[in-house]
């Protein structure tokens, strides 16, 4: 119990690679004719028992089930702990944060949005899927079209899996090719550094607009309670509205910006893309 506590929170295993792990070291589970499973290892993680925190009292007779009681009835009383505190602190750490990755995955994966490009009007391709509907089969609803009405030279449909298998295979071989992988990283750096730039730039314009806008918005104010001036409410109101529109333009705009900056990846050491790089051949060859 304890290394399964130590290679979870303490070397970063997945749930996935302890079970391998204990698998390939042939150690037995509790029903020693029971293979290991994702279930039982997450369920050792998530147990108190080990941190030496057992309940009676959990279950009630109703008929002939045994039914969970309101946790206020369990009774708690403390054994002797197989992990300390802090090991099963930061197991249930990173359960949690593991959850809240998972709840963030997109359901369906468009591997090819955005990517593929028509060769005549050199426009993309956009993935779609069937309309839900009792037909629909989980593996046939990707597919990615191409369309006449969005502006596009034809109408035109490839199924995903079609497409995707052609793509991944000219991946595959880019791939096993060491230099490559130099060159394309090279190459998405400076695409990088290039967003970067013009993001940056794009930021000081709009700080700049908005607070020309924020200048406008107190001079309006000022104007409406100076006496002297005597503006009308209803004028008022419609320039303030006007400015406010403005604001948040600009504001959602510096957001959306910040928010792709933000997300631009980290560059990498050239020695750590080496070991990428040979992590990614070494896990093809296993494969085929
Ligand atoms: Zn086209």
């Amino acid at each position: 119990m304890r290394h399964i506590f130590r290679l979870y929170a303490e070397e970063g295993l997945s749930i996935r690679g302890i079970v391998e792990l204990l698998t390939d070291e042939g150690v037995s589970t509790f029903s020693s004719d029971v293979t290991w499973a994702k279930s039982s290892v997450a369920r050792i993680l998530r147990n108190p028992v080990y941190v030496g925190t057992c309940h009676y009292n959990k279950r009630k007779r109703s008929g002939k089930q045994l039914v969970k009681r309101e946790r206020d009835q369990w009774v708690e009383f403390k054994t002797l702990p197989i992990v300390d505190e802090e090991l099963f602190a930061e197991a249930q750490r990173r359960l949690a944060e593991n959850q809240d990755l998972r709840r963030r995955e997109p359901k369906r994966f468009y591997m090819l949005t955005g990517m593929v490009f028509c060769a005549e009007c050199e426009r993309p391709y956009v993935a779609q899927t069937k309309k839900a509907g009792n037909n629909r089969l989980k593996t046939d609803a990707t597919s990615y079209r191409h369309r006449m009405t969005e502006g596009h030279c034809l109408n035109r449909m490839i199924s995903g899996s079609r497409l995707e298998s052609i793509v991944w295979s000219e991946v595959l071989a880019f791939l096993l090719d060491p230099t490559n992988l130099g060159k394309g990283y090279q190459a998405s750096l400076e695409q990088q550094q290039g967003t970067r730039t013009r993001g940056r730039a794009q930021l000081v314009e709009l700080r700049k607009s908005a607070e020309k806008v924020e200048q406008k918005r107190r001079n309006l104010n000022a104007a409406y309670i100076d006496p002297e001036i005597g503006m009308r409410k209803s004028d008022y109101l419609a320039q303030k509205d006007q400015l406010d529109a403005e604001m948040k333009g600009t504001l959602s705009k510096i957001e959306a910006i910040e928010r792709e900056l933000a997300q631009l990846a980290p560059t990498m050491e050239p020695q750590d893309l080496e070991a990428f790089s040979a992590q990614v051949r070494e896990a093809f060859r296993n494969r085929n």
